[in-house]
């Protein structure tokens, strides 16, 4: 924007250049003008290009090159002579900037700073007509011209200001909106844990790492035991109650670094990284022994919960879903040996899969 008003400045300029060519105004009094007018934009908008005006509080300097820009209008009209209506015209488009970019109070000093300024320009322009004697009708229809393009400049960026403003409340409402959006689509309403599509994007996430040999992936199947009869025994709301503190209980169990996620209905997935598989079972039965022991908030006193799980080590460059299916596989282990117990997976070699092909060469 700021080269864009030295470009049309330097065409403003071209423009008197070229009236003084013609023979309207003083040549000498023009180029001296034409200098400064150009030099002086071209002066704030290096400011702006090399950041000199980072500490100011509007860095792009809108406010300061209106005025600067207004200024050399306001001269340019007394220099032109008789040709001056030709700066009205400019001085418009100065004014759109401050319509695109000004608050509203920079927009009323604007408008009043140009008032003044062309007021003098009126009056010197009287003062120094040379040559036969202005038409009074033709001065008075140039100052009102100004003045109604002030006025109208003023009001419609006024509006402007105020339908920018709109926008971008809308554009904030939108913004909180769509982080709504994105919250309410990876989280799990009931136990406020992370989704099982949230849950498979940081787990490929955790794959490349492994891929890397920065981290060591451990998974863990976890699914309530007889969660069927939890529900048929005391009710959907009580069985809702009891999938929410199973959540609280492992989240109370684990370290804030491991990643619980409700896979889908009774079913849960951990994430559990920088452990070893002997850490993880620890961790693992500590949880198990929790859920055992755990009181479901609001539900029947004798109401008791189990939970089963398979633990499977990630191995670097195997698919993702080999280790989930390990880890499922150990689960119906799990379940197979009489529930209410932690089983770790088989390791399975190492078939290279097209993902760890594609990673690699990423
Ligand atoms: P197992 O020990 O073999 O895992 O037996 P189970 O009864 O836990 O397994 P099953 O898969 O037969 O039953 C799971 C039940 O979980 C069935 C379903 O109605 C219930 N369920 C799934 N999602 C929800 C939920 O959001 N709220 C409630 N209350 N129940 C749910
Ligand atoms: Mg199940
Ligand atoms: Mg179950």
């Amino acid at each position: 924007m700021a080269m864009l008003a030295v470009l049309l400045m330097a065409s403003s300029a071209g423009v008197m250049l070229w009236l003084a060519y013609a023979g309207y105004g003083a040549p000498v009094m023009i180029a001296w003008w034409a200098g400064i007018s150009v030099g002086g934009q071209l002066v704030l908008a290096c400011m702006v290009r090399c950041g000199l005006s980072a500490m100011w509080r509007d860095p792009s300097l809108t406010f300061q090159q209106i005025l600067w820009a207004i200024t050399c209008s306001a001269v340019a009209y007394v220099l032109a002579h008789e040709a001056k209506g030709v700066v009205p015209g400019l001085l418009a488009v100065t004014l759109l900037f401050a319509a695109l970019n000004l608050k509203a109070k920079q927009i009323v000093a604007v408008s009043l700073y140009a008032f003044g300024a062309f007021s003098l320009a009126i009056l010197f322009a009287m003062e120094l007509a040379h040559g036969p004697q202005p038409e009074p009708a033709m001065e008075v229809a140039y100052a009102a011209v100004l003045v109604i393009m002030l006025l109208g400049c003023m009001l419609l960026s006024l509006r402007l200001y105020q339908l920018r403003g709109r926008l971008r409340k809308q554009r904030q409402e939108l913004a909180t909106a769509l982080a709504e959006n994105r919250e309410l689509a990876s989280r799990d309403l009931l136990t406020g844990l992370i989704n099982r599509r949230h849950m498979l994007e940081l787990l490929h996430l955790e794959q490349r790492r492994c891929l890397r040999g920065v981290r060591v992936m451990l998974l863990a199947q976890m699914d309530i035991d007889h969660f069927k009869s939890i529900n048929d025994t005391y009710g959907h709301g009580v069985g809702d109650l009891a999938l929410q503190t199973f959540a609280d209980v492992v989240r109370e169990n684990i370290r804030s670094s491991d990643v619980l996620s409700r896979w889908g209905g009774e079913e849960f997935v951990l994430l559990i990284s920088d452990t070893d598989v002997d850490g993880a079972l620890l961790t693992l039965n500590r949880v198990r022994q929790a859920v055992q022991v755990a009181e479901v908030e609001g539900g029947p006193s004798d109401l008791q919960m189990t939970v089963s799980i398979g633990l499977a080590a990630h191995i670097a460059g195997e698919a993702l879903e080999v280790t989930l299916d390990r880890a499922d596989k150990a689960l119906y282990c799990a379940k197979r040996a009489g529930r209410n117990q932690v089983v770790l997976g088989e390791r399975a070699p190492v078939h290279p899969s097209p993902e760890m092909d594609s990673m690699q060469a990423q």
